[in-house]
């Protein structure tokens, strides 16, 4: 009798044991049974060289971008290229490209009928033809160019250049500065010195830490002095008021801003500005950025406060800031997933927008935008633009080595019918307003033509 007890208690204890092993499997397979059914060596999914071989990555459009059965790309070359890091190549080798980062959603697996059912249609929120323009307007230069609708976070455009044709990739050897980083997604993947367009983040600083700055006078004679060490401005600028001061892009100013508000609190409002964090768009992270608190009362702490010194910068996290902007102190996270549908149609997913409150008040940011108007009906010049009411700023960043610096343009147009956030950077481009600037401005246009 002692001893039927005694089993009785084993098979209850092993049945537990089973029933909570059980448990966490199921667990585990509903939560990341999409991604083991996309691990690479998986040959219902994959084949033998790892190429997928179910469903379809689309733009939100429709127009299919790659078809993973019969493994066909657009048929428009040049549409091919602008999507290369938006859409992947087949072998994998871009990070961020759908093929690769959203292989479980185009498998179709699903918990209970796994991927019996065929391959799932994955529409993203780009627009390839608005993606095609940018492209072409970058003509051949390195950068990015990233537009998104900051009330709905949909990313309309993701352009990183250099690029490649992925239904005829290009042998590409050591060393070959054509094909330099070619398979990182710049805009996502890629931080830089930002110059100029930093001083956001000091005039955010400013206007919440200094009350009195807005009523202040500035005045600039082309240099000045901090521990020992010049830091200049191309011209005398003369006086200025603040506003004066962020379109002039005064150097001597902002490290003197930089200076008196000191390295800890500018680190604090990099942060709040979501340039030091990765950005996170549909689950791909973007790169981190940096700011280091220089000592108080250094130059370097000066050089920091103008986007130079150690600042790094993510263009993504540069367009989200810009968007957080227009969006009076609220975040919306930029996103790459329109919507997901079975092979024969039917829903499948549905991504929505990511609202959370930002680190800047209200006030900050509705001061910033006019500012950042200012720049472009007083210093940029209006006429590049048409009608539309673009704030910006633009960046030159001095990046050593002898080479030309990187130019950056970012900003967003203030129109509720036209809510579009943007950033552009061209490597070694040269001045920022004109070399950045410019591919802005067509990229604008274009967006707002095809109805954004
Ligand atoms: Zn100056």
């Amino acid at each position: 009798m002692k001893q039927v007890k005694r089993r009785t208690w084993f098979c209850l204890l092993f049945t537990a044991l089973l029933a909570v092993g059980l448990g966490l499997f199921l667990m585990r397979y509903t939560v990341h049974g999409g991604e083991w059914a996309a691990f690479r060596a998986n040959r219902h999914i994959y084949d033998t060289n790892g190429h997928l071989l179910s469903g379809t990555v689309r733009d939100r459009t429709g127009a299919v971008l790659y078809d993973a059965a019969s493994g066909t790309y657009h048929e428009d070359a040049a549409l091919r290229r602008a999507l290369l890091h938006a859409t992947g190549d087949r072998d994998g080798n871009i990070a961020t490209g759908a093929v690769y980062a959203f292989g479980d959603k185009l498998s179709g697996f699903t918990p209970i009928l796994g991927t019996t059912t065929g391959g799932h249609n994955l529409y993203l929120t780009l627009d390839a033809s608005l993606c095609a323009k940018a492209y072409s307007a970058m003509n051949g230069r390195k950068g990015a160019v990233g537009v998104y609708n900051y009330k709905t976070g949909e990313v309309l455009c993701m352009v990183s250049l250099p690029a490649f044709d992925p239904a005829d990739p290009p042998t590409i050897r050591d060393g070959d500065s054509r094909y330099e980083g070619v398979y990182v997604n710049r805009f996502l993947s890629a931080s830089y010195t930002p110059g100029s367009v930093f001083k956001l983040v000091t005039t955010a600083a400013a206007l919440e830490q200094l009350p009195d700055v807005e009523s202040r006078t500035f005045t600039c004679d082309g240099r000045i002095e901090i521990d020992g060490q010049a830091i200049t401005c191309p011209s005398a600028h003369g006086t200025m008021t603040f506003s004066q001061a962020l379109a002039n892009s005064c150097n001597g100013v902002y490290a003197s801003l930089a200076s008196e508000l000191g390295g800890r609190t500018m680190w604090q409002y990099a942060k709040k500005a979501g340039l030091l964090d990765g950005v996170s768009v549909s689950g791909l992270s973007s790169a981190a950025g940096n700011y280091t608190a220089a000592a108080d009362g250094s130059a370097d702490l000066g050089w920091s406060g103008v986007g130079q010194y150690e600042d790094l910068v993510n263009p993504c996290a540069m367009m989200t800031f810009a968007g957080t902007i227009a969006n009076g102190g609220a975040v919306v996270s930029p996103r790459l997933l329109l919507k997901e549908t079975t092979a024969g149609g039917l829903p499948a997913g549905r991504f929505s927008a990511e609202k959370h409150a930002g680190g800047l008040r209200a006030a900050t940011c509705e001061t910033l935008r006019e500012m950042m108007r200012a720049n472009v009906t007083e210093h940029y010049g209006q006429s590049q633009f048409g009608d539309l009411a673009v704030c910006a700023k633009s960046g030159t960043a001095e990046v050593g080595g002898g080479q030309r610096p990187h130019a950056w343009f970012t900003g967003f147009i203030d129109d509720e019918a036209h809510p579009l956030a943007f950033v552009v950077v061209v490597e070694n481009g040269g001045s920022g307003a004109s070399a950045a600037g410019g591919v802005a401005a067509q990229v604008l246009s274009a967006a707002v033509e095809a109805g954004y």
